[in-house]
């Protein structure tokens, strides 16, 4: 049987670990709810906006936009010539979408791929993110 290539990864991983997915089933664990996905709007199309607390947040891959970690520092294997530039500049569009986003007075957090292992720690950050009343968090 046939398998799309992101069918046979989440089947590697055991379940569905798609970032945007996961931090998704975080916010509704949290209680936020009432988030648009991908406003076309907005520099960047964020992943997931708040528009009344004017707060947006970005999924990012580790790979593809170059974070400061193990995958982000990989090098692709096949035409580098191609990808490494390329992935430059998803990395100075972040930067640029970043401050525009804050200019206009948006709040931004970004999470990273990587992040997602740690459920409780985003979770926290999540939490702490969209309700600046949060200090300390429990999980429940
Ligand atoms: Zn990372």
């Amino acid at each position: 049987m046939a398998m799309s290539r992101s069918e046979n990864m989440s089947r590697i991983r055991g379940r569905d670990t798609k970032p945007e997915l996961v931090v998704r089933k975080m916010l509704r664990r949290l209680g936020f709810k009432g988030y648009r996905l991908h406003r076309k709007e907005l520099p960047g199309k964020p992943d997931i906006v708040f528009i009344g607390r004017k707060k947006v947040i970005f999924v990012h891959g580790c790979f593809w936009h170059a974070h400061t970690c193990e995958v982000g520092a990989r090098k692709p294997v096949t035409n580098q010539a191609y990808w490494v530039p390329k992935i430059q500049r998803n990395k100075d569009r972040d930067v640029a979408h970043l401050e525009q986003l804050q200019d206009e007075g948006w709040a931004v957090l970004t999470v990273w791929e990587c992040e997602i292992k740690d459920e409780v720690a985003l979770m926290k950050r999540l939490a702490m993110f969209l309700d600046e009343t949060i200090s300390e968090f429990v999980e429940c």
